[in-house]
């Protein structure tokens, strides 16, 4: 049997056979729960990228049902990823550390607590347009609309385009806790997992668009340079021994070319 996977560790698509896939199931004979009979499922995935090669780990305790062939799982009642700990994908040391490690830490209490995450996402997002857009005004909603300006006059950075300011526009609100309890201490803003996501999803995106475009841009820039680099030597080395070969050109065809 194969189905198609997306490693957690490297992000590489892939399709998963036998050969790097198991799962299990094991009836708990503990007596009948308030969910009925049931039992622990694992699955375990290798990567098949040779420079990843990890496993990737996940439980599920399920409600289970007898059948001729014994005791199979029949649905799961809860699940979790064990490894890797947290659905972060790994980012570039390029992208400056803070916005990394909260990226990281958003993704790593997203579900335990989505309300503590968006508002560790929604710093990230702010810190990104501090550092990729060099917009600093105190609040988010300032922020865009002056990136907004700069994106019509012109002076906004490579890679910035309407749809994305569309995109911070709209989860504006999610993880703004701060703003909201200075207003009203009483009001709970609560914050979907789902919600939490979208943020995380919109600052995977923006590194993405941002931060490794223009590193790739650099990265080619940089490769263009050398090659005209190595050009402009090779025609200077290429002179020199012209005018070597010339300087050491024997006198009597010297005469000639003279005569
Ligand atoms: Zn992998």
């Amino acid at each position: 049997m194969t189905h198609q996977w997306t490693c957690p560790f490297c992000n590489n698509h892939q399709v998963v056979t036998d050969a790097n896939f198991q799962s299990s199931f094991r009836k708990f004979h503990i007596g009948k729960s308030t969910k009925g009979e049931t039992g622990l499922a694992y699955t375990a995935t290798r990567c098949v990228n040779p420079d990843c090669n990890e496993v990737a780990l996940s439980a599920q305790y399920v409600r289970s049902r007898s059948t001729n062939n014994g005791w199979v799982p029949e649905q799961t009642i809860e699940a979790w990823q064990l490894r890797p700990g947290s659905s972060s994908k790994p980012q570039p040391d390029y992208i400056p550390a803070a916005l990394r490690e909260d990226y990281f830490e958003a993704c790593a209490i997203r579900s335990a607590s989505p309300k503590a995450s968006a508002t560790l996402a929604r710093r990230c997002l702010q810190g990104m347009i501090r550092d990729f857009c060099g917009i600093a005004k105190g609040r988010l909603i300032d922020e865009i609309k002056e990136l907004n300006k700069r994106l019509d006059d012109g002076s906004a950075p490579r890679g910035v385009e309407p749809e994305t300011i569309e995109a911070i526009d709209a989860v504006r609100d999610i993880g703004n806790i701060g703003a909201h309890m200075e207003k009203d201490i009483n009001l709970i803003i609560d914050v979907e997992p789902g919600e939490a996501q979208a943020l995380i999803e919109l600052i995977e995106m923006l590194f993405e668009e941002w931060y490794v475009a223009r590193h790739k841009r650099e990265q080619r820039l940089a490769a263009v340079k050398t090659i005209a680099a190595e050009k402009k030597a090779a025609i200077a080395t290429g002179r020199a021994q012209i005018a070597k070969a010339v300087a050491a050109t024997p006198d009597d065809e010297g005469d000639v070319i003279e005569g």
